[in-house]
């Protein structure tokens, strides 16, 4: 019996599926070793390894980089991710990478920040209506009354602004460099916004400076209570409780620390003598933790960002896939590109030699 085509054909088809599961099975192996601290069973580790192996390979086709926040998922900021960083050392990754195209794995006003801070790269976002109780609290208008209301005085965005609310603002800030920023300006009134908690946090730190705020609240930082602090303390008194920027100043009293998500991963890091801690923010971080510190525990109660959570990895595939990444593409109109850029060129000017990004 002579063979046919269709004989080559199938005898092919087997041949690629058991390369394929063999690499599926090794990709399974390798999410597992990263992310069974977190919780992942082998199981689901299997159903995640053909995205995140299929990521992987158009990553490398397309020389993009993958940048997660630290809000991001295990599956996301392990099985795919670069980096995974708060909002500024998202952006000077980006800044420094020579990569042609990087995907945010963020809500869109980060992703629009490392559009404003490298304008000459391909910038996607897996989901651009992920947005932002904060960023939604404040729109260019409200800025206008604020600059006709407080005249001359300086105004400073945070990160989780709209681009058009960045292009009319004077400077662009994050919650790492934003103390920076007040104390190197020489004015004694500025206008923060819109987070609520960071103005008056900053009033309280500046005792020579006005911060005149706005009443943008986090949805996620603002869930905890004092009461539900001081239960815990009762419950865990060795623990060490560590505050968000976001979370409202009144809680500040009862923990160790308060302050962005990179001074609070650094505050784990610098004290190996504490075994338990009680993150007061999103739970993408304590996530982050228990892999990188299994021997740890990080407890309490932790609080999920609806907009930080639409990005998946199905939705961060098809980004990469390039029939479709024009639909997922950060682009402005040139007049807020240039105000949103004038103010982060701005900021850096006013930083010196202090990297900053957005
Ligand atoms: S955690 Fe709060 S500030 Fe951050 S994206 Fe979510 S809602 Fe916005």
């Amino acid at each position: 019996m002579g063979f046919t085509s269709e004989h080559f054909t199938s005898e092919q088809q087997l041949h690629n599926e058991v390369n394929r599961n063999r690499l599926y099975e090794q990709e399974t192996n390798r999410l597992f070793d990263l992310l069974a601290n977190a919780g992942y069973q082998y199981e689901d580790c299997s159903t995640i390894a053909p995205l995140t192996s299929k990521i992987n390979r158009f990553k490398e086709e397309q020389n993009a980089l993958i940048l997660a926040h630290h809000y991001m998922t295990p599956d996301i900021t392990f099985g795919i991710a670069d980096y995974a960083e708060d909002a500024l050392g998202l952006i000077r990754r980006a800044e420094e990478s020579s990569a042609d195209t990087i995907v945010m794995c963020s809500v869109a006003s980060l992703a629009e920040c490392v559009k404003i801070s490298c304008p000459d790269k391909k910038v996607l976002c897996p989901e651009k209506l992920a947005g932002c109780s904060v960023s939604d609290s404040i729109t260019v208008d409200d800025v206008y009354r604020l600059k006709e209301k407080y005249p001359g005085v300086p105004t400073i965005a945070y990160v989780t602004t709209s681009a058009a609310v960045k292009a009319v603002s004077d400077y662009i800030v994050t919650s790492a460099n934003v103390r920076d920023l007040i104390q190197a300006l020489p004015d004694k009134q500025v206008i923060f916004y819109p987070d609520h908690s960071i103005s008056s946090s900053l009033n309280a730190e500046f005792s020579d400076k006005e911060i005149i705020g706005w009443n943008g609240t986090c949805v996620v930082h603002d869930n905890y209570s004092v009461d539900q602090v001081m239960h815990f303390r009762q419950q865990h008194p060795d623990a060490h409780v560590l505050f968000h920027s976001e979370v409202n100043p009144d809680l500040y009293l009862h923990g160790e620390l308060h302050g962005g998500t990179k001074a609070m991963l650094e505050y784990v890091d610098k004290h190996p003598e504490v075994n338990s801690f009680f993150m007061v923010t999103e739970c993408g971080l304590s996530d982050q933790l228990r892999t990188k510190y299994p021997e740890k525990k990080f407890i309490g109660t932790c609080s999920l960002c609806p907009f930080m959570k639409m990005i998946s990895l199905d939705n961060t595939l098809l980004s990469l896939d390039e029939k479709n990444s024009w639909k997922y593409e950060i682009n402005f109109s040139s007049r807020v590109l240039e105000g949103a850029r004038n103010a982060y060129l701005k900021t850096e000017y006013v930083l010196g030699s202090k990297r900053h990004g957005c």
